[in-house]
């Protein structure tokens, strides 16, 4: 089998691999994100290292970027507030250092393309895959292929419904507020409840409003999208009970409106975990080389 390398680029931290698929990664290493020189710099050096040779490299990345390859900006990292890194070309400063060709998508799309491969989506061509983390973002396919559209989805930024009499935090998005990722993402959290979401206790009552904000981010895409499943993944979903009580808030607000057996007696098997565990990225940077390999 052919090797491949695969770089997860998020904005906390890259995970860079060779190998061809789960069970079949050869070297991996993890290094936090720093300014864009040294960090791509050290990712280079990882591919250098390797004794494989390699057929291509995908990259799975934060963004936004730019995925049109006629644009002037194509391979890179537009608008993001991450200091130093707008602009960056990042497939330009991989590919001509490693003289590889190079595959470039979102790092959801990444994720949703390795878990539709080898995961959770395997028997789903509409699906959604949606990270809960320090940003909230969602990629994921339309009848099997992976949605770009205009630009890519940026599902985080979807504006939600919020009543201040019960929730006054105003949100934190510097765009939008009280946006989804304003409302929902890990740093929401720890600035409306002034702790971080690991140090809450199971029983504050933070948990039952971010399912609330997750469970109607969700109706909206599933009133969208119609997706045949939907793939949670992100620091924020390792709190205990909270996948338990986002599908009965989902289950609420959608009030038995769609009848299908998903989301009844199915709903356990409808709302889930990445199957990939926490190499989904770095196995989705390596689904999207493998796809421009041969
Ligand atoms: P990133 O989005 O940068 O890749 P993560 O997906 O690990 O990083 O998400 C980090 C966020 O998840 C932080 O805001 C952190 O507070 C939150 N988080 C991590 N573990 C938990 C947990 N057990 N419960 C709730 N929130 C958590
Ligand atoms: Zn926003």
């Amino acid at each position: 089998m052919t090797s491949l390398g695969g770089i997860e680029a998020g904005g906390t931290k890259f995970v860079c691999a060779v190998g061809s698929g789960p069970g079949h990664i050869e070297s991996i290493e993890t290094f936090p994100t720093t300014n864009p020189a040294q960090t791509l710099d050290r990712t280079v050096d990882f591919f250098k290292k390797s004794s494989s040779s390699m057929d291509a490299i995908g990259i799975a990345s934060f963004g936004p970027i730019d995925l049109h390859k006629s644009s002037r900006a194509y391979g890179r990292i537009t608008t993001t507030p991450k200091p130093g890194w707008q602009n960056v070309d990042i497939v330009g400063r991989i590919g001509s250092a490693l003289g590889l060709p190079v595959a470039f998508d979102t790092d959801v799309n990444g994720a949703a393309l390795a878990e539709h491969r080898w995961g959770a989506a395997q028997h789903d061509d509409t699906f959604v895959y949606l990270t809960i983390g320090t940003g909230i973002g969602g990629g994921g396919m339309v009848g099997g292929k992976l949605i770009h559209g205009m630009l890519h989805p940026e599902m985080g930024h979807m504006p939600l419904p919020r009543d201040p009499e019960l929730d006054p935090f105003p949100g934190i998005c510097p765009y939008h507020g009280d946006c989804f990722e304003g409302l929902a993402a890990g740093p929401a959290i720890e600035a409306r409840w002034g702790m971080r979401g690991e140090q809450l206790g199971q029983n504050h009552p933070a948990w039952e409003l971010e399912a609330h904000y997750l469970a109607l981010g969700l109706m909206n895409i599933i009133t969208i999208l119609s997706p045949s499943k939907l793939i949670l993944g992100g620091g924020v979903m390792q709190q205990p009970n909270l996948f338990v009580l986002l599908r009965q808030e989902v289950q609420l607000l959608l009030n038995e409106y769609i009848q299908v057996p998903q989301l009844f007696e199915g709903m356990d098997e409808y709302i889930v975990p990445p199957a990939l565990g926490n190499q989904t990225g770095v196995l989705g940077a390596i689904a999207l080389a493998q796809d421009i390999s041969h």
